[in-house]
């Protein structure tokens, strides 16, 4: 297999990937609509969320942005958009009861989001080198070139797969607070639930398209040493 050949092993997981984008958008869009029925915005729920768990130190601030939502560990800050910051929707109650699943990672020294943070500036320095040295080693036939930009990428889909349970885990808390401290009603709580599951499916799909890639680029290496 040569490297379009190998384009077919990544083909469904870039399928899988437009659909959780255009999923996570539609989701959005449809509960962004819905206001709960207390009348809380985004900003409201992150600002009672954080201050019920004694977290008086992370401050909240708005966002330029669509779905630019983040919780800012270095500087101890949960970003909200537009969309979320002032909305008083289902969707944005969702996504900011998410950021601050991120900053009660954070404050109780959660492994995943720490392991996340230690290698970051080794994925940031790999995911920068990886690809080049990839083409490179390609263009100039250089089987060395290939397999380092290949262990490089390698670095890049660990950082992937430790995203996955460090975003699962801010859902799962963030509809845990939202059911139990009443800031939504039972109804209110599934779609919650479908706005931050289609979120986290994007994360998913992004995982799945960087273990492709590594699948094919290895596949490829090896065709090149025999
Ligand atoms: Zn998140």
């Amino acid at each position: 297999m040569d490297w379009y050949g190998s384009m077919i092993i990544l083909l469904p997981a870039i399928l899988l990937s437009f659909y959780a984008q255009s999923k996570v958008s539609s989701t959005f869009n449809k509960y962004s609509k819905v206001k709960n029925l207390n009348g809380y915005t985004g900003r409201d729920i992150a600002e009672s969320i954080l201050r019920n768990a004694g977290l008086f130190d992370v401050r909240v601030e708005s966002v330029k942005g669509n779905l630019t939502d983040h919780y800012d560990p270095r500087k101890k800050v949960v970003r909200l958009s537009d969309s979320v910051y002032n909305s008083t929707s289902i969707a944005a109650v969702g996504v900011a009861a998410h950021e601050c699943g991120h900053a009660l990672q954070d404050a109780k020294g959660y492994a995943f989001l720490k392991f996340r943070h230690a290698i970051f500036p080794v994925v940031s320095f790999s995911s920068n080198l990886a690809m080049p040295l990839i083409f490179l080693g390609f263009f100039l036939d250089a089987f060395n070139l290939i397999q380092l930009g290949v262990i490089l990428f390698g670095a890049v889909v660990l950082f992937q797969l430790i995203t996955l349970p460090v975003e699962f885990n801010a859902s799962s808390r963030a509809i845990a607070i939202l059911d139990n401290n009443n800031y939504l009603s039972a109804n209110e709580v599934k779609p919650a639930r479908k706005v931050l599951n289609a979120a986290a499916l994007t994360y998913v799909a992004a995982a799945i398209v960087a273990i492709a890639n590594l699948l094919r680029f290895l596949i490829i290496l090896n065709g090149r040493r025999r």
